[in-house]
C-alpha cells in the first residue's frame, strides 16, 4: 500500500515544520471519498491512503487501500485500526459518522471533522438557527415546534409561501417549501403525525420563504480561525435543465461565477466567521469543512444562511480536489491542530467539471448490477479527466457493476494555459484540432 517515490507536480511550499511520511485512514465510500483519497495521494507528505469502507474504483485506482470489511460505526475498530496500521489522523467524509460521534470517540487520534456537538449545525435545524440569531448570523425568521397544531396554527398566521423542515438528519429530503397552506399541512403532517422521516421529524422548523438565488460556499476550519476554499455550485435536479426531482447532486463546477470576490468576503465576514466565534464561545470548536447553503435574496443582494453542512459536498468535493495544488494532507492535518493560519491555500487558475452517471431511475427506485464499461479508455482521452467512482463494486468475472443510484463523477480539468493556447491559436488563424480539443490538459 506505500506509495511509490514517483515524482509529483505539487509542492509542499517549503514550510520547514511540515510531517513526512503520514499514514491517513478515510472514512467513507462515496465519490467525495474517492477525491479526498486521489488527492491526499498526490500529498507530498502523505505515504499511504486507507480508506474504509471504500468503493471499488478506489482500490482499482490505486489512490488508496480499501478496507471494505472495517466497521466504521464501530469506533473501537476505527481506533485498533489505527494503532496497528500507525494511521497519523483520520478524514471523515460523510455526516452521519460525525453527527454519530465517531470523532469524539477518535480523540488522541487526529481527526478531520467535527465533534458529534459541533456537527449538530448539520444535525440539527433548530440548533442551527438558535446559534444564527445568538450571534447575528443573517437567515430566515423562524419557530421550531414539537405540536403539529401549534405549527399548523404559525403556518396559518404567517401564511404561504412557507418553509417547513424536519430537524434531524433526513438524507437532504426533510425541507418541504411549500407554496400553498396545503402542503405546509401535508408536511407537517407527513413529518409529525406520520412519522416519514422517524426521529428526525418529531421537531420540525418552520421557516420564512426566502426568494433569490442559491449559492454553495466552502471553509476549511480549526476551531478558531477559518480559510476560504474555491467556489464550487452543483446541481440537484436530475433533470438537463435542471428538471425533475433533486437528488444528492448531478454534476457541480468550480469557480462559481456567483460568488464574486466581494461576495466571499462578506460570507466570511457576516457568516462564516461569526458562526466559528460563536461555536468555540458556545465550548464546541468546530474543526472540518463548513459547507454553508446560501440564498442571495433578491430584494437587497445580500446572503442568508439556508443550511449548514458538516463535510464537503459531493459532487462538489471532486471538483474542488482536482484543483487543489497544495499539499492537502498538510492542510487538513493543519486544520486539525488548530494552526490554519499557517496556511494558504493554491488552486488551479483553470476550471474543472464534473458529471455524474447515475442507475436508470435513480432518485427514484433502480436496478443495480448493469456493467460499466471502458473506464481506463475514457481516462486516457486525457489526462486530465479523472473519474472517481461512488456506487460500483465487481461481479464475479471482475467487470465494475453499478452498486448504487449515482454511480461515477467523471471529472475534468481545465488549466487555463490551455484556454489561452487555443484562444491564440484561434485568433491567429491557425488550426484548432477536436484532437487538441479533446486532449483538454495534455
Ligand atoms: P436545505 O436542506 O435546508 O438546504 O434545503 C433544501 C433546499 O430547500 C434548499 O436548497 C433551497 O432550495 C430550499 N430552501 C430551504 N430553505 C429555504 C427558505 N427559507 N426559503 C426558500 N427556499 C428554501
Amino acid at each position: 500500500f506505500l506509495k511509490s517515490s514517483e515524482p509529483s507536480d505539487f509542492t509542499n511550499g517549503g514550510e520547514e515544520d511540515e510531517e513526512e511520511g503520514l499514514i491517513v485512514l478515510v472514512i467513507g465510500g462515496g465519490g467525495r471519498e474517492h477525491a479526498i483519497c486521489y488527492a491526499l495521494q498526490r500529498s507530498p507528505s502523505c505515504d499511504a491512503v486507507f480508506c474504509a469502507p471504500g468503493n471499488a474504483g478506489i482500490s482499482n485506482s490505486g489512490n488508496a487501500t480499501c478496507i471494505s470489511d472495517l466497521d466504521i460505526s464501530n469506533s473501537s475498530a476505527v481506533i485498533s485500526f489505527c494503532q496497528i496500521w500507525a494511521v497519523g489522523f483520520v478524514v471523515v467524509g460523510p455526516e452521519a459518522p460525525l453527527v454519530a460521534g465517531l470523532a469524539n470517540d477518535l480523540a488522541g487520534i487526529p481527526t478531520f471533522g467535527p465533534s458529534s456537538e459541533a456537527a449538530a449545525l448539520e444535525g440539527s435545524k433548530d440548533f442551527m438557527k438558535r446559534l444564527c440569531f445568538k450571534y447575528g448570523i443573517p437567515t430566515a425568521k423562524y419557530k421550531t415546534f414539537t405540536d403539529p397544531t401549534a405549527a399548523k396554527q404559525y403556518i396559518e398566521d404567517q401564511g404561504a409561501p412557507i418553509v417547513i423542515k424536519a430537524d434531524g438528519l433526513a438524507a437532504g429530503k426533510g425541507v418541504v417549501v411549500a407554496m400553498t397552506m396545503e402542503e405546509a399541512y401535508d408536511a407537517v403532517d407527513s413529518m409529525m403525525v406520520q412519522n416519514v422521516f422517524g426521529s428526525a421529524g418529531t421537531r420540525v422548523v418552520v421557516e420564512e420563504y426566502l426568494e433569490g438565488e442559491e449559492a454553495s460556499f466552502f471553509a476549511m476550519v480549526d476551531g478558531e480561525t477559518a480559510l476560504p476554499l474555491e467556489s464550487a455550485q452543483d446541481h440537484k435536479r436530475v433533470g438537463d435543465g435542471d428538471t425533475g426531482p433533486n437528488t444528492g447532486g448531478m454534476g457541480a463546477y468550480s469557480p462559481a461565477p456567483i460568488l464574486t470576490e466581494e461576495l466571499k468576503s462578506l460570507v466570511m465576514r457576516s457568516i462564516i466567521l461569526p458562526t466559528v466565534k460563536g461555536m468555540s464561545a458556545e465550548g464546541c470548536k468546530f474543526v472540518g469543512v463548513l459547507y454553508a447553503g446560501l440564498m442571495i435574496e433578491k430584494k437587497t443582494g445580500l446572503p442568508k444562511l439556508i443550511e449548514y453542512n458538516v463535510r464537503f459536498g459531493d459532487p462538489e468535493c471532486q471538483v474542488l480536489m482536482v484543483r487543489l495544488e497544495s499539499d492537502l494532507a498538510q492542510v487538513l492535518l493543519a486544520a486539525c491542530r488548530g494552526e490554519l493560519s499557517k496556511v494558504s491555500l493554491e488552486w488551479s487558475p483553470g476550471s474543472a467539471m464534473v458529471v455524474v452517471m447515475a442507475s436508470r431511475g435513480y432518485p427514484g427506485s433502480y436496478e443495480k448490477g448493469s456493467i460499466v464499461r471502458n473506464l481506463e479508455e475514457a481516462e486516457l482521452v486525457a489526462p486530465s479527466v479523472k473519474i472517481f467512482h461512488a456506487g460500483t463494486s465487481y461481479d464475479s468475472y471482475g467487470n465494475f457493476i453499478a452498486d448504487g443510484g449515482r454511480v461515477l463523477g467523471v471529472t475534468a480539468l481545465k488549466r487555463q494555459e490551455i484556454e489561452h493556447t487555443m484562444l491564440l491559436k484561434q485568433s491567429t488563424g491557425l488550426r484548432v484540432s477536436s484532437d487538441e480539443i479533446l486532449d483538454g490538459g495534455r
